[in-house]
């Protein structure tokens, strides 16, 4: 029976419920009076439940599927005004004892190259990804309780905070490591992670089974319940995410939204970003094995619906997606993006020599050349970590994006971390975009004494300063 205040993850995320949520769906989908009145709730920026969405995703009629990408890119200029927030990812080590049939890290994989950073190497990293510009972490590890045990997670996050390297700092290190328990999470949250990241993969517990056959990631309800776990153990900001691809998107993204009102029914607060990652090639990995790829046209669908869905949750896209698509989707609603990305253990510091990719890249350019076409589309990349550290986090952090008065925060954080980017690591392109950017929207500030102090803080960075937020 569904129930989204149920702790147990066969009632969150109910497979009856998702079923008829799908066979409403599909019967409203020419219902336009229904369409109508799910257009005008997320138009009043109220979100949209699982069932609304997919009668959305359903939707046949042109008119209302245009009326939703106009709406979608509304709602992320209204709440993200032009900011791209930016991040990369940092592979720990690809020891896995899982056996996830859809990533090439799983046990059985015996012709990857293995390999686990060390602490030296960790700091190697670190100094090479703060060269580049990079102030935000994602770190990823496979799950080996010999190789890669919390401890040695915790330190190498101790150490990432620690490293200041000439101008650089990695000032956020959001965490994409297995499900595991409460206690653990209140350790991880006591070495200052970000976000909390741990993808679903698929929601459909049949599927899920066939997908996971072997390791403690196997069992669904672990991995289902352990966003609860995280933020029982003190974790504020948790991020969620299923591979599409795996199963029939349609089911993935109304338990998607379900799993996201489980948690703001539970904990007051729903999750801080989602992420949309599509299967990918890889080194065992063919993704025309999978029955359920989906289309780029769906895929933009999905990322519109999302975005009027849970209009306060970032939205992020990784380089598994191309230059093109990257492009449309964060038009239409994503406000995060990886730049510069390795997929390897390693692999800032100096080019990896044995394959150790968790999955084929499609944007590989550089950092610079990321930021550089992010300005001449419009965007604003930031450097952004300020909420965080400020201690914005979870409830408050919700509560502050509600007020509408995020923006005040947002846009001249922007604006301070793109010139400390441009002062530091830009090319002279790139330098020249940005600065004019730069001039053009200091205006754009509304408040006039928050301007004036942007103005001074920009006056004090070009003099060597750094570090300003508010
Ligand atoms: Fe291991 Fe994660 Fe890859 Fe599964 S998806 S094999 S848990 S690294
Ligand atoms: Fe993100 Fe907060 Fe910075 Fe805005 S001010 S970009 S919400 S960290």
């Amino acid at each position: 029976m569904f129930d989204p205040q149920s702790s147990q993850a066969r009632e969150f995320i109910d497979h009856e419920e998702i079923l008829d949520t799908l066979a409403f769906a599909a019967k409203n989908a020419e219902n336009a009076s229904l369409i109508q009145d799910i257009l005008a709730k997320a138009r009043d920026r109220k979100g949209l439940s699982h069932r609304e969405a997919l009668v959305l995703l359903d939707c046949r009629l042109e008119e209302y599927n245009q009326e939703l990408y106009g709406l979608a890119r509304q709602i992320k200029k209204d709440f993200y005004g032009q900011r791209v927030v930016m991040f990369a990812p940092l592979y720990l080590s690809n020891y896995c004892v899982n056996g996830c049939l859809y990533c090439p890290y799983h046990m059985k994989n015996k012709h990857i190259a293995r390999k686990k950073l060390t602490m030296d190497e960790i700091v190697k990293e670190t100094m090479a990804l703060q060269d580049i510009g990079h102030k935000r972490l994602a770190l990823e590890a496979g799950e080996h309780p010999v190789m890669n045990p919390l401890e040695y997670i915790l330190e190498a996050i101790q150490a990432i905070y620690s490293i200041k390297h000439k101008n650089g700092a990695i000032r956020r290190v959001n965490v994409n490591i297995a499900a595991t328990d409460v206690a653990s999470y209140r350790r991880l949250r006591d070495v200052g992670i970000g976000t909390y990241i741990l993808f679903q993969e698929t929601y459909h517990r049949q599927s899920y089974q066939k997908l996971h056959p072997t390791g403690p990631k196997s069992d669904y309800d672990w991995h289902t319940t352990a966003m609860d776990r995280a933020m029982e153990g003190g974790i504020d900001d948790v991020g969620l995410g299923v591979l599409f691809g795996l199963e029939g998107h349609r089911y993935e993204l109304a338990a998607l939204l379900a799993h996201g009102e489980h948690l703001e029914a539970v904990h007051g607060v729903g999750p801080h970003t989602i992420s949309v990652p599509r299967l990918r090639e890889a080194d065992d990995i063919n993704p025309d094995e999978f029955e359920h790829g989906l289309a780029d046209d769906i895929f933009a669908k999905i990322v519109a619906i999302i975005r009027v869905a849970v209009p306060y949750t970032g939205l992020i896209v990784s380089t598994r997606e191309n230059a093109a698509t990257r492009a449309r989707v964060l038009d239409l609603g994503v406000s995060q993006i990886s730049g510069g990305s390795r997929t390897s253990v390693g692999g800032y510091y100096e080019p990896e020599v044995e394959n150790t990719t968790q999955f084929e890249v499609n944007d590989t350019r550089s950092l610079d050349e990321v930021i550089h076409w992010l300005m001449e589309l419009g965007h604003i990349p930031s450097f952004c970590t300020a909420c965080y550290r400020e201690g914005r986090t979870g409830d408050r952090f919700m509560a502050l994006c509600k007020s509408g008065k995020i923006q005040n925060c947002c846009h001249p954080n922007a604006l301070m971390t793109l010139k400390e980017y441009l002062m530091d690591y830009a090319s002279p392109e790139t330098v020249a975009l940005g600065d004019s950017l730069i001039a053009s929207q200091i205006n754009e500030v509304p408040n006039l004494k928050t301007r004036n102090l942007v103005i001074q803080h920009l006056a004090a960075i070009s003099e060597g300063q750094r570090d300003f937020r508010l």
